[in-house]
């Protein structure tokens, strides 16, 4: 149980380095929560966004899941995406990828079973769609499909009809260096609404 006591001991000593750093830090927040952005994320636990963003409790909501799919039928991410943009409002949706997924590796080497088969298929279609493909690119392929998967989610397109100024992001982690790297592969609204940008394809960096 010593592992389970520590995270408490480490809670008791960050909460107070906190109100040291940010004094009344914890009664500000309490009252609202308007972060600015949605992360969508691997839930690899060497990602996790607050820290690698260097940003505090309140400035990001977080959705996490295996392989940082956007599945447009995922109860979840839909009710995650639903408050943030129609509640919380926030500005910027970054879908963050990361090289050396286990998600992505398990597709590539054809290894993932039972429901995390299904939960990964679109990445085995992306694979079918791209043979000769390396474990990285791969990666970076996802995110664009997962970017282009939420451009044409019908949240994020009545957001852009009513002239909401809402951005999608595409981004990519390097686990060996901890650093980001932004695909470009940015998308907004228009004056007019609904838009469409053809996804290109990324380059690999880091494999
Ligand atoms: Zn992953």
């Amino acid at each position: 149980m010593k592992e389970i006591i520590r995270l408490l001991e480490n809670n008791k000593a960050w909460a107070a380095q906190v109100e040291i750093d940010n004094p009344g830090f914890f009664a500000r927040l309490k009252r609202q929560q308007k972060p600015n952005y949605l992360w969508i994320g691997c839930s690899d636990s060497r990602v996790p966004a607050n820290q690698i963003t260097g940003l505090l409790p309140g400035d990001v909501f977080v959705h996490r899941n295996i392989s940082n799919q956007v599945i447009n039928t995922d109860m979840n991410l839909m009710c995650v995406l639903q408050y943030a943009v129609d509640v919380l409002r926030v500005k910027h949706i970054i879908v963050c990828g990361h090289y050396g997924c286990g998600g992505i590796e398990a597709v590539l080497k054809n290894t993932a079973s039972g429901i995390l088969e299904h939960w990964l298929e679109s990445v085995r279609i992306l694979q079918h769609e791209h043979r000769r493909i390396t474990a990285g690119e791969l990666c970076e392929l996802n995110v664009v499909r997962q970017v282009d998967n939420l451009s044409h989610n019908t949240i994020v397109q009545k957001a852009w009809d009513r002239g909401r100024k809402l951005f999608i992001h595409g981004w990519i982690y390097s686990v060996s260096d901890g650093l980001i790297k932004d695909l470009k592969l940015t998308r907004k609204g228009t004056p007019l609404g609904r838009q469409e940008c053809a996804p290109r394809r990324a380059r690999t960096g880091d494999d």
